[in-house]
């Protein structure tokens, strides 16, 4: 475990959206949030409900998604190595673009930063449009901004992808 370069800092509240289509999706969702929340560092605060959706550009069973919230005193990176590392845990494969996974980590929001690095790229750049990531964030702070607007209006922009409340 990396330490945090700003130990005295104020906590960051950031999203982690969470997904998984092999396996037992769902119990793998409950491990990793268990996992993050058992870390230094890391304070969980609470989950969406879950979701099940189809495959955005992929191929596959149906997803299990939910976002977590957390605050942590970890900077983004190392956030995202932890997220990875989780991942890994859980036999993460990456054998294609968009294959079906045992479990995707993304860092969706960290604080109002934006970082755009070649590893790491905050808001996450694809979020706006995913009903299965607007959809339980919306669950946990419906008044979150993105840059491409509220929560509320992107949601209704992405209403074609299906997307069902499993809990
Ligand atoms: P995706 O989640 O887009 O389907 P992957 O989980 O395989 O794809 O991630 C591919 C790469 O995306 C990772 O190696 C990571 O460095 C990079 N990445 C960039 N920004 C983010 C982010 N906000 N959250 C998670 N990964 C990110
Ligand atoms: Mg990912």
């Amino acid at each position: 475990m990396t330490h945090t370069k700003h130990p005295s800092a104020p906590p960051v509240r950031a999203y982690v959206g969470l997904g998984a289509n092999l396996g037992d999706a769902e119990a793998s969702l409950h491990q990793a949030i268990e996992q993050l929340a058992c870390l230094p560092h890391i304070e969980f605060v609470r989950v969406s409900p879950l979701y099940s959706s189809a495959p955005v550009d992929a191929s596959g069973p149906d997803y299990i998604n939910a976002v977590a919230e957390i605050l942590t005193s970890l900077d983004a990176h190392e956030l995202l190595s932890v997220l990875q590392r989780i991942e890994h845990l859980h036999g993460r494969q990456r054998p294609y673009r968009n294959a079906p996974r045992t479990l995707d980590l993304d860092l969706l929001l960290y604080g109002d930063q934006d970082i755009d690095t070649p590893d790491l790229r905050v808001p996450h750049p694809r979020m706006h449009e995913r009903a299965f990531v607007l959809r339980p964030l919306a669950d946990l702070d419906s008044t979150l901004m993105l840059a491409q607007g509220g929560l509320h209006d992107l949601i209704e922009a992405c209403a074609d992808q299906a997307l069902h409340r499993i809990n």
